[in-house]
C-alpha cells in the first residue's frame, strides 16, 4: 500500500456570520422553532424576488482577503438546477461562472514529531470561494419525513481547494487552519457540531511519485472531524486495493457510513452540465467598490501563523505557549491586552495566560472551557499580578493563590495580596547574609570563578541557599549579597 499516495481536494461549506439570510430579510439562526425563519423568498413562492444581502458579500470578501484571493470587481449569480425536498425552489442560487473570490492560499501546519514540537508548514492553494444559499433540513421518522426551512437561505461560502492535500491528517490541518482564520476574522464561527462547517472530500490515489490525477471519489457532507478522517483513510485504502489488484476506480459520489465505518457508492459523479447552470435573471451583478475593499483589507486581523511567528521571533515565546495563545483568537486578544498593560514581561504574562488561565477556565466549565464572555478576570489583572511578582511584592508561589482568587472573583491582584496577607516581607538581610556566608564557605569554588570574571558562577549558590532558607530567600537580594561577598572574599 506504501506504493500509492493520496491526492485530496476539499470543498468546504462555511455558514457566514450575518444577521439576515443571503437573499431575504429574515433572520438566520440556529435552534429557533421549525419553520419560523422563513418568508416568501426563502420559500421560493411565485413572484417573490431575492435581494442580495450586502453583509454576506462583505463577509465573503473578508474571507477572500484572508486567503489572499483575487477579488474581481464584479461577481455574478447562477442557478444550479436540481430537485431536493429540502430546497423549495428546485434550484440553488450560487456562483459558477464568476465567483466572489478567485484563487488564494491557506497556510497549514502538519502535525509535528510530538504535541509540543512545531510541525512542517505548507501552503495549500485555493481554486476559488463562492457565495451560495444553504438548504433546509429533513428529519426522517418511522413513517414520514419532516422538513424545516429555517436553515434555507443561510449564506454559505464554498471554499474549494486545489488537490494539494496528501493525507487525512493534512485535510484536518487544512480544516483547522480555515477555522482559525475565519473565526479570527469574524467571518464564521465554524462550529462543525452546529453544521456551520461541512466538507466534501475528493479523494484519488496514484503511484507514489507520479503526477497524474486519477479518477476520484467524492464524499459529500462530512460533518465531523472524525468523519473526515475516517472517510478519507477508508477511501485511500479502498482505492489502493483496487489498483493493487489491477482494477480501475470509477469517478463517483460515495456516502460515508459512520456506523459501518466504510464508504458506499451513491451515484455516478454528476458533471457541471448536469446542473444546467445559467445566470439567475432575478439578481443583478454585484460590483464591489475598490475603496471598500481597501478598507476591509486595512482592518483584517493578523493571520494565525503570522501571529505565531511574531510571538516566537519578537517576543521570544516558546512554540507550546504560542500555539495555545494563537490557535484561539480570543485568548490571543486577551494576552495582547495584558501585554499592552505591562509590556516589560511578555514571557511572564504569556505563561499565566497559556497555563493558569486556561487551567482555571477548564476547571470552571463542566466540559471544555469557560467561554471568554463568562471570565471575570481582566487582562489588566494578569498584567498587574506579573508586575507585582517582578517587583518582589508577592512571591511566585503566592502569586498562584492570588491568580486563582482573582479568576474566581475578579478582584484586583493588589487588593487580594493585601486581603490574603500575602505581601512579601523581605527576610531580615542579616539572616540572609549569614545564610549566604554559610553556603559560600561550604564551596568556595564558584566564588573564585566569579572573581576571575565569570559573573554567572555565583548562580551555583542559589540552589543550596534556597534549601537552607526553605525557599524564603528573595532571589534578587540574595544575588546582590552573594556578589558582594564573593568579591570581598580572600
Ligand atoms: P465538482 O466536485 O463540483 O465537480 P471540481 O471539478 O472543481 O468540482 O473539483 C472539486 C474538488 O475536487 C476540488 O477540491 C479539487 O481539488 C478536487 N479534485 C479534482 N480532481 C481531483 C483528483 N483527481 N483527486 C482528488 N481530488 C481532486
Ligand atoms: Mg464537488
Amino acid at each position: 500500500m506504501e506504493a500509492f499516495e493520496a491526492v485530496i481536494g476539499l470543498e468546504v461549506h462555511v455558514q457566514l456570520a450575518t444577521r439576515a439570510k443571503v437573499f431575504a430579510r429574515v433572520a438566520q439562526g440556529f435552534g429557533a422553532p421549525p419553520n419560523t425563519l422563513t418568508d416568501p423568498v426563502v420559500m421560493g413562492l411565485p413572484g417573490a424576488l431575492p435581494v442580495i444581502n450586502g453583509e454576506a458579500v462583505r463577509q465573503a470578501v473578508r474571507a477572500g482577503l484572508v486567503f489572499k484571493s483575487t477579488i474581481p470587481e464584479v461577481c455574478l449569480w447562477d442557478r444550479k438546477n436540481y430537485f431536493y425536498p429540502d430546497s423549495p425552489k428546485n434550484y440553488q442560487i450560487t456562483q459558477y461562472a464568476s465567483p466572489v473570490c478567485v484563487g488564494g492560499e491557506v497556510e497549514i501546519e502538519l502535525p509535528g514529531p510530538s504535541r509540543n514540537a512545531m510541525g512542517e508548514h505548507r501552503v495549500v492553494r485555493l481554486t476559488r470561494a463562492h457565495l451560495e444559499e444553504d438548504v433546509g433540513k429533513l428529519t426522517h421518522g418511522a413513517g414520514d419525513s419532516l422538513v424545516d426551512y429555517n436553515r434555507a437561505g443561510t449564506p454559505l461560502l464554498e471554499i474549494v481547494s486545489e488537490p494539494d492535500l496528501r493525507s487525512a491528517e493534512e485535510a484536518l490541518a487544512f480544516l483547522q487552519a480555515l477555522r482559525m482564520l475565519l473565526t479570527a476574522a469574524g467571518v464564521s464561527t465554524c462550529d462543525m457540531e452546529k453544521g456551520q462547517m461541512r466538507c466534501d472530500a475528493n479523494v484519488s490515489v496514484r503511484p507514489r511519485g507520479s503526477d497524474v490525477l486519477n479518477s476520484r471519489a467524492e464524499m459529500k457532507n462530512l460533518n465531523s472531524i472524525t468523519g473526515v478522517r475516517n472517510a478519507i483513510d477508508y477511501e485511500i485504502r479502498r482505492q489502493s486495493k483496487v489498483y493493487a489488484r489491477g482494477g480501475t476506480v470509477v469517478q463517483e459520489t460515495r456516502r460515508w457510513d459512520a456506523a459501518a465505518g466504510r464508504t458506499t457508492s451513491m451515484r455516478g459523479k454528476e458533471e457541471a452540465h448536469d446542473y444546467r447552470y445559467f445566470p439567475d435573471p432575478d439578481l443583478l451583478p454585484v460590483r464591489f467598490p475598490r475603496d471598500e475593499l481597501a478598507r476591509l483589507e486595512a482592518d483584517l486581523p493578523e493571520r494565525v501563523f503570522d501571529k505565531q511567528r511574531r510571538y516566537q521571533e519578537t517576543l521570544g515565546l516558546p512554540y507550546t505557549v504560542t500555539s495555545v495563545l494563537c490557535f484561539d483568537h480570543e485568548l490571543a486578544a486577551f494576552f495582547e491586552a495584558a501585554l499592552e498593560a505591562y509590556p516589560a514581561n511578555a514571557k511572564g504574562i504569556a505563561n499565566y495566560v497559556a497555563n493558569e488561565f486556561q487551567r482555571e477556565r477548564a476547571a470552571a466549565a463542566g466540559e471544555g472551557l469557560l467561554p471568554m464572555a463568562g471570565v471575570k478576570m481582566r487582562p489588566a489583572h494578569v498584567a498587574e499580578l506579573v508586575r507585582l511578582v517582578d517587583e518582589g511584592v508577592v512571591t511566585k508561589q503566592n502569586a498562584k493563590t492570588v491568580f486563582v482568587e482573582c479568576f474566581a472573583g475578579g478582584r484586583a491582584p493588589s487588593e487580594l495580596v493585601e486581603a490574603l496577607g500575602l505581601k512579601h516581607e523581605p527576610a531580615d538581610t542579616g539572616e540572609l547574609e549569614a545564610a549566604c556566608r554559610e553556603v559560600m564557605a561550604a564551596n568556595p569554588v564558584p566564588a573564585a570563578q566569579f572573581r576571575e570574571g565569570n559573573a554567572k558562577a555565583i548562580n551555583a549558590y542559589m540552589g543550596p541557599l534556597m534549601k537552607a532558607t526553605k525557599g524564603k530567600a528573595d532571589p534578587r537580594a540574595a544575588m546582590e549579597i552573594l556578589a558582594r561577598l564573593a568579591s570581598e572574599a580572600e
